[in-house]
């Protein structure tokens, strides 16, 4: 699973993507004082208040920090290179952050992000995405804000993602208008939202097939509109371990990832937070596959939907397909010689999350 050609991590935020001894590290790096990284992520299924209402707020100097906030961006991606992902789209903004002094103007990120991701040598393609917080009291506003924002640098920021604690589906309702008026006036925009990672809002999925949008975050209780979802295309952000570490989903047995696959609903695997839980995306496909049952066409098929599903140029997308159709066939071929002892399979990098709950020895 390591080694498997993975495609996209379309749902991805940057503000979960270090580990507790990241943040220490690299906030230490810039003067910032150390804490224990155990004070910065979740180490065992919990509710989700524990990431809401802990974990959030208490990362805020470390995750709103300018340098610190890009170092743990260059982690993320050199993670992501070891584990074949050849493509992620990223949730982050460039407002917000502050140093100890002072706020950081937009222009300032605008042209560190860019500074960092044209490096060449990542090996993997990022865009980002602007995500919005779904509960402050202005939000109609920052999704303008927002929009506006990514259409004026849209070679690097790709779309809007709007996330947060769900209560209920009254506040999608609420933004249907919104939405539509954006999506007309910004139609090369990606449009996303998270809907159904809530065990109180039933309804969230079907609201969110209202909006214009193509790809929905989490869908638990998706399988109900299945039938929608297939014929609007919707894909589904899925990602059983955040549902599962955050108290949505009980075990990973009850997870409806095989439902939803096979509705026929487009689904790709994503990391959510992966560094809240010390995990990667090859995490997510164990998962699949040995606590799931997902079978290995139903894992290549998640894969090629990631790129389908991707907010990239058609051109850019229609090349990544092809290369990627091509890297699966070759991987098909190689591990058809580790099996027979003709190769030796490349040494996996055992995440902390997979060394706490999947059994997996390291090395
Ligand atoms: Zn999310």
């Amino acid at each position: 699973m390591f080694a498997l050609p993975k495609g996209a991590d379309l749902h991805v935020h940057l503000s979960g993507c270090g580990r507790g001894e990241d943040w220490v590290r690299c906030g230490e790096a810039v003067g910032m004082p150390g804490t224990r990284a155990e004070r910065l992520e979740i180490r065992r299924p919990g509710p989700a208040t524990a990431f809401f209402d802990e974990i959030v707020p208490t990362l805020t100097p470390w995750r709103k920090h300018p340098e610190v906030i890009l170092s743990v961006l260059e982690l993320y991606l050199h993670r992501a290179l070891r584990e074949n992902v050849g493509y992620a789209e990223i949730l982050t903004g460039p407002f917000g952050y502050r140093t100890a002094d002072a706020a950081v103007p937009v222009d300032y990120m605008v042209r560190r992000y860019r500074q960092i991701l044209r490096r060449a040598q990542w090996g993997v393609r990022v865009h980002l995405l602007v995500n919005v917080a779904r509960n402050a009291a202005d939000v109609e506003d920052r999704l303008r804000r927002s929009a506006e924002f990514a259409a004026r640098h849209d070679d690097l920021w790709r779309g809007v993602q709007l996330s947060g604690v769900e209560e209920g589906d009254a506040d999608l309702v609420r933004l249907r208008d919104v939405y539509d008026g954006l999506a007309l006036r910004f139609p090369k925009l990606g449009w996303a939202v998270h809907a159904g990672e809530s065990s109180s809002a039933p309804n969230a999925v079907r609201t969110a097939l209202s909006l214009p949008v193509t790809r929905i975050g989490h869908a638990l209780g998706g399988a109900a509109y299945a039938e929608a979802l297939r014929r609007g295309r919707v894909t589904v952000e899925s990602s059983p371990i955040s549902n599962v570490m955050l108290g949505y989903v009980r075990s990973w047995e009850e997870h409806p990832l095989p439902s939803l696959l096979r509705s026929g609903v487009p689904v790709c695997l994503c990391t959510d937070n992966p560094g809240v839980w010390g995990a990667q995306l090859t995490d997510e496909f164990f998962v699949a596959v040995q606590f799931l049952h997902v079978t290995w066409s139903e894992v290549v098929e998640m894969t090629v939907r990631s790129i389908e599903a991707a907010f990239c140029v058609p051109e850019e997308k229609r090349v990544r397909l092809a290369a990627h159709v091509t890297a699966i066939e070759r991987f098909v071929m190689v591990m058809e010689q580790w099996v027979v002892g003709a190769a030796e399979p490349p040494v996996p990098v055992v995440s902390p999350f997979a060394l706490r709950h999947l059994a997996v020895p390291q090395g």
